[in-house]
């Protein structure tokens, strides 16, 4: 997750882990590798209790990158197109 100056971010259950398990690598990975990263990030954001207010976040900022609210770059952008 990144840092943003919002109060919720207090809450969230990534804060203070590795943001790496939250966005991909700059060097890039191998698919079975971006999906035991995201799927370990996923678990984190499940027990998350501010995990609606980090959707909104990335939803409105149309965040391009990352694990935000237990959802990848590509699960948000098929909530958009609704
Ligand atoms: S939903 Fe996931 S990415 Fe968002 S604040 Fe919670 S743990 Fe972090």
């Amino acid at each position: 997750m990144a840092i943003f100056p919002l109060s919720w971010t207090e809450s969230a259950a990534c804060r203070g882990r590795e943001g790496a398990l939250f966005f991909p690598p700059e060097t890039g990975e191998r698919k079975d590798d971006r999906l035991e990263r995201e799927q370990n990030a996923k678990r984190i954001c499940q027990t998350c209790a501010v995990r609606n207010e980090c959707l909104t976040c990335a939803l409105e900022r149309r965040e391009s990158h990352g694990i935000w609210g237990g959802m990848n770059e590509s699960e948000r952008r098929g909530l958009l197109r609704y």
